[in-house]
């Protein structure tokens, strides 16, 4: 399938359902961006959750490809609809076939979508500042300086940074996605086990290596790359 907004061919990744079926996923990493078929989004298991950001940790770039003109769906060839979404309190965005195909969502919108992005407590901001004067925003690209507020005079978006406990709550929400369907004996085996993986991950504090990434990349870069550090260390997946 071709990407949407630069016309290359999209690579398709293989990956899991929470239910144990396959779910085929496109990702062009030059436009930072995945092609979901409708509602393969939310069908996403934790393990191919973390498998893409993995992915994203490894293929994000600081520079950003410049807006095109009208995507088109890779199905049907109509204007894809540019499309505000909320997830809890934060804001996404992408890009959605009106017949429904499926929709066309950046990497840092997915990682909201997901919400394993938040904005900085004025707290993190005052601690940030100690070390740091300006720091990229995630959405753009940018520099914000960290004197000037907690926003980008560029594009309008919070300084975020990657939700280190969201995990947790994203097994909670998978739990009870699973709850209507027949009891699998194994389930609560296999989710006891992602726990412990997700808790393995996610569970130390940032270390050095984390704030040279913030000075050189951002906030969210350096949350990915600690965990593809970690994925890489323990290999779970
Ligand atoms: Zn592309
Ligand atoms: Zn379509
Ligand atoms: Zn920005």
């Amino acid at each position: 399938m071709d990407c949407p907004k630069c016309a290359r061919e999209m690579k398709e990744l293989a990956l899991e359902s929470h239910l144990g079926t396959a779910v085929a996923i496109d990702v062009c990493t030059p436009c930072q961006a995945f092609w979901f078929d409708k509602y393969e989004s939310l069908k996403l298991s934790a393990g191919s959750t973390l498998e893409l950001m993995k992915l994203i940790g490894e293929h994000s770039t600081k520079e950003q490809l410049p807006e095109s003109g009208i995507l088109r769906c890779p199905r049907c060839w109509d204007p894809l609809r540019y499309t505000n979404d909320l997830q809890g309190s934060t804001h996404f965005t992408y890009f959605r076939c009106v017949s429904e195909h499926g929709r066309f969502i950046r990497f840092f919108d997915f990682l909201k979508e997901k919400k394993f992005i938040r904005a900085l407590t004025p707290q993190e901001i005052v601690q940030l500042r100690k070390s740091l004067q300006t720091v990229n925003c995630s959405n753009c690209g940018a520099p914000v300086s960290l004197t000037a507020g907690a926003v980008c005079a560029h594009c309008g978006s919070p300084l975020s940074i990657l939700d280190m406990k969201q995990p947790e709550r994203m097994l909670e929400q998978l739990r009870r996605a699973a709850e209507p369907q027949p009891v699998d004996p194994h389930l609560s085996l296999k989710l006891a086990m992602a726990k412990r993986e997700v808790e393995h991950i996610f569970g130390p504090a940032p270390d050095d290596q984390w704030w040279s990434d913030v000075s050189a990349i951002g906030l969210v870069q350096a949350g990915l790359n600690s965990i593809v550090r970690r994925l890489k260390k323990n290999d779970p997946l």
